[in-house]
């Protein structure tokens, strides 16, 4: 059963941080994050983002802070959520001392690029006072004009020689609670930059493809760039760049890492292709169910297909299975054929509740056991 199934991927040994109460590396669960895309200032949008993302699944959502007005909305925002929120700052160094003093989780700033040497020991001090940490985010498209100079464009070894550049700032104030990104749209480049610099420190990397693109072109270059990364061990959190409503952005990282089995969250669905075997109509089912089970996050297989040419086998190995038949469908739970057939005309409603009947059980065995556990 799916519950059963471990990731047989050998994750790469970090250093662990904490990002409010979500550990970061050091063997934790890969957290997954993204980043509002309202307007800092209007607190109230910002607020009703922030929440749907951690609706969604979201452990850490990223705010950028442009302005001193935003560092003023940026406390009222923290007040209303309790998710934690990671600063996103740019070269003003008072912009992070600001948002450090109101509560932000941690500070998305590259050192080098905050100017004199004083500077970024106030914020260094300041994230050691508050007991935060840095995400030092290099990007391809934002590359120092030295480094494109000398390397002729952006290339995997530019960005990591950016990374540790501004690493270097962090090292000679004795300052270790980082993490660090290397993210380009290209693919290669950035998986390339990212396996070099894994080997260069010791420090979690947050994964990204930058400027991926819309829905499904970026969900793809995602899911290669970061897939092939993952696979190897690489990455600590990570983030889906899209042109699209950020709760996508959460929806697409948990299906990338469930496919992994690095992360479980809600229903894997199982499902054929179709084609003129099916006994019912297996896509509507699936698309229907999606919406409708979006609120369960306990971890499940669902295998829903068209007919017994595949269904069997793969109800065998899910949680919740069905296989059409004629007028009724097979239906499995943990594997096991059961005496109930599901009517094909009433197939949505019928499997919506007895998947819903399969989560309420693993609930309560879930917590029969915990009781159990703390009478011993
Ligand atoms: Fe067609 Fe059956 Fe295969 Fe589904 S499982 S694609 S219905 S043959």
């Amino acid at each position: 059963m799916s519950l059963a199934k471990k990731s047989p991927i050998q994750r790469r040994c970090s250093t662990g941080l904490m990002v409010g109460s979500v550990p970061i590396g050091a063997g934790a669960p890969i957290s997954v994050q993204s980043m509002t895309n309202t307007v800092t200032t209007e607190v109230a949008k910002t607020v009703t983002q922030i929440q749907a993302l951690q609706q969604a699944g979201a452990d850490i959502v990223r705010v950028s802070v442009p302005t001193m007005e935003a560092a003023e909305a940026f406390k009222q925002i923290k007040s209303q959520v309790s998710i934690p929120l990671v600063a996103d700052i740019h070269f003003d160094y008072r912009i992070a001392l600001k948002v450090a003093e109101y509560g932000a989780d941690c500070l998305r700033i590259n050192p080098g690029n905050i100017g004199q040497a004083d500077r970024v020991q106030a914020v260094v001090a300041a994230a050691r006072h508050h007991q935060i940490p840095i995400r030092i985010g290099v990007n391809a498209g934002s590359l120092e004009r030295d480094l494109q100079e000398k390397y002729g464009e952006p290339t995997p070894e530019a960005l990591v020689e950016s990374a540790l550049r501004h690493i270097d700032h962090l090292d000679r104030l004795d300052f270790q609670a980082f993490k660090v990104s290397v993210k380009a749209s290209d693919v290669f480049l950035a998986v390339h930059a990212y396996r070099l610099l894994a080997q260069r420190i010791p420090q979690p990397l947050h994964l990204g493809i930058t400027e991926a693109g819309g829905l499904r072109s970026g969900a793809v270059k995602s899911a290669v760039g970061l897939g092939l990364l993952l696979a190897e061990g690489i990455g600590d959190t990570v983030r889906i760049s899209l042109a699209a409503d950020p709760v996508q952005e959460i929806k697409v990282a948990f299906d990338l890492l469930k496919a992994l089995r690095l992360r479980s969250r809600g229903i894997n669905f199982i499902a054929c292709p179709t084609c003129s075997r099916q006994e019912f109509d297996v896509i509507n089912t699936v698309n229907t169910l999606e919406q409708r089970l979006e609120d369960i996050t306990t971890p499940l297989d669902v295998s829903i297909i068209g007919c017994v040419v595949n269904g069997p086998g793969e109800a065998q190995q899910a949680d919740v299975g069905v296989t059409g038949g004629h007028k009724r469908s097979g239906f499995y739970i943990n594997g096991v054929r059961q005496k109930l057939r599901l009517d094909n005309h009433a197939m949505i409603d019928e499997l919506e509740q007895q998947i819903r009947a399969q989560v309420a059980r693993l609930i309560s065995s879930d917590r029969i056991a915990i009781q159990q556990l703390e009478s011993e």
